[in-house]
């Protein structure tokens, strides 16, 4: 397995099409537990049982309560330099020194919003406008292609949806705490504290009309957003960069291997080996906040 970033730099010059496919691993630097690693428990839950439509139904209360702590958590944090890096990748005038001819889509899991929040940042600094629209999870690339910058299949952890079927309202809410019923609920994470169950009618409602409202994000078990931009994209892909996930969710967790059946080029960057190294032409062991910057470093940025 090749572990030379120089080659892989050399692969990117000639590329055409790049996507990058990320997990939680990218946003750990940031200090956002990953689900698999340590912190993958909330008070005495698997958190991997929690994000699941039944365990929203089951007990919206406990459901809320583990959003909610998610949300004060991802609020507060910032984007590290594996998001920067991408985010200066994505800008074309930048992107240029490195790869001249490529296009650029990130395709991310995460849900805590900092992919967004590194790209409007280098595209400020840079006094070029934002490629994302406010309203919703993708944007355009408009000057060298029409695939989107970005990507958040997972939705973003300020969605809120309303659970009537006559409604569906759904928003960005980004209120701190979201209701006052959850304020401080984020506190009680320690594995011996009980559960307490906050009533339905206290639990953050819609706006429109009055429903309960869930968090909008992709449960386990439910379909992705963007699914099918998502496989146009990574099949048109000849270099596909897999980071920091366990590579395990599905559909993720067949990206490279699609694009390594049409001949394109893998790199993998995690701290260590997962299941998506066996489609890998190149492994790189380590965080990524590292080894992103050093694989993406721009002349000119
Ligand atoms: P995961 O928790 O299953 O795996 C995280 C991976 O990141 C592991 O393979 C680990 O070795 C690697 N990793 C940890 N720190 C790293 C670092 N500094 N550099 C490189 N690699 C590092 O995460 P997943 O595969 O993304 O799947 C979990 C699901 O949970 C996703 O669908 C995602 O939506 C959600 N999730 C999101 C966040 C977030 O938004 N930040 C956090 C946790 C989970």
């Amino acid at each position: 397995m090749n572990e030379d970033i120089e080659a892989f730099r050399n692969v990117l010059k000639e590329a055409k099409r790049v996507v990058v496919v990320a997990g939680a691993g990218l946003s750990a630097a940031s200090g956002i537990p990953t689900f698999r690693g340590r912190g993958g428990h909330w008070r005495k839950h698997d958190v991997l049982s929690l994000s699941t439509p039944a365990a929203f139904i089951g007990n919206p209360s406990r459901s809320w309560q583990f959003h909610h702590y998610l949300r004060e958590t991802m609020f507060k944090a910032s984007p590290n330099e594996a998001h920067l890096a991408l985010a200066r990748f994505a800008l074309p005038q930048l992107r240029k020194a490195l790869a001249p001819e490529a296009s650029f889509t990130l395709i991310t899991q995460n849900i805590d919003g900092l992919d967004r929040r590194a790209i409007e940042q280098v595209y400020r600094e840079h006094n070029v406008p934002s490629p994302l629209s406010s309203s919703n999870s993708e944007g355009q690339d408009q000057e060298f292609s029409s695939d989107p910058v970005l990507l958040e299949m997972h939705g973003h952890i300020a969605g809120v949806l309303c659970t009537s079927y006559q409604c569906r309202h759904r928003e960005l809410n980004f209120d701190s705490p979201i209701c006052p019923a959850l304020a401080g609920t984020e506190l009680l994470k320690a594995s011996s504290a009980a559960d307490p169950d906050i009533p339905v009618e206290d639990l953050p409602r819609c706006r429109k009309c009055g429903a309960l409202t869930r968090p909008d994000l992709v449960f386990f078990t439910e379909v992705p957003h963007h699914i099918d931009e998502i496989m146009r994209i990574i099949d048109r892909a000849d270099v596909c960069i897999v980071v920091g996930t366990s590579a395990v969710v599905h559909p993720a967790a067949t990206f490279s291997a699609k694009v390594k059946e049409h001949g394109g080029t893998v790199a993998v960057i995690n701290l260590e080996n997962t299941k998506a190294d066996a489609n890998a032409d190149f492994v790189f062991l380590g965080p990524c906040e590292e080894i992103l910057p050093r694989i993406l470093a721009l002349a000119n940025a």
